[in-house]
């Protein structure tokens, strides 16, 4: 038991990354093992489509790398799916098949890149390389606080991991008090940010919206992230 905690501890701090592979073929999930293996990466296998969406889901990649013809479930589907529940682990495709179309319709469900088969080992490391380090950006770009992570491009919002779904000026109201970072933001600047109004109409809209963004991000949770700090404005941070 000992020997298998050390190397799970290990990893962690190494900070392996970890990628999901979906592939029937055996001969090809082999391949893709050992070239990973080489690159330095930890991964796990799910031999058919069913399988894979629920290990994506269930677990945490930092990619896939995801057949297009797999059993039970192809792997567009699959791919869509993961991203109609909001998970944007980054994805990509392999196929036997060449063709143009196969590759639209692989970025068109969600995948990030496409790989035909076969492929040179080097080829391989560079794309799930490039896919990683394109992620990686992404993620440096996300607003957060506490447990609530904004994507100001996509507006993907989560807390504690589960998404929630906010209108354009509620998206544009809890980003302004995102890049605050924890300071007060006045009803003026509010206003200013989410409207684009450079007077204060002296109407109740801001708290009416304050109330609505409450409601999504902060109402199931036992430590609310927005603050009303009376006579200045709000602030998003924890509780002191
Ligand atoms: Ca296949």
């Amino acid at each position: 038991m000992w020997p298998a905690l050390v190397h799970r501890v290990v990893f962690v701090v190494g900070n392996v990354m970890r990628l999901l592979i979906v592939e029937d073929e055996p001969k090809t999930a082999e391949l893709l093992k050992t070239a990973l293996m080489k690159g330095g990466y930890e991964s796990a296998f799910a031999v058919d489509g069913d399988s894979g969406l629920k290990q994506a889901v269930e677990g945490t990649f930092d990619a896939l790398v995801c057949d297009i013809m797999l059993p039970k479930l192809d792997g567009l589907s699959l791919v869509r799916e993961l991203r109609r529940r909001g998970i944007m682990t980054p994805v990509l495709m392999l196929s036997a098949r060449g063709e143009v179309e196969q590759r639209v319709e692989g970025l068109d469900a969600g995948a990030d890149d496409y790989l035909p088969k076969p492929f040179a080992t080097s080829e391989l490391l560079a794309r799930v390389r490039s896919l990683l380090r394109r992620n990686s950006l992404k993620k440096a770009a996300l607003l957060s606080a506490d447990d609530l992570h904004f994507d100001p491009v996509t507006r993907e919002t989560r807390r504690a991991g589960r998404r929630v779904e906010l209108s354009s000026r509620e998206a544009l109201l809890l980003e302004c008090l995102l890049k605050a970072e924890g300071a007060v933001v006045s009803r003026r600047d509010i206003i200013s940010a989410v409207w684009e109004y450079d007077f204060d109409p002296g109407t109740n809209l801001v708290e009416v919206y304050v109330r609505r963004l409450r409601d999504k991000i902060d109402r199931d949770h036992a430590e609310p992230l927005i603050q009303t700090v009376r006579g200045l404005g709000y602030a998003l941070r924890p509780q002191p």
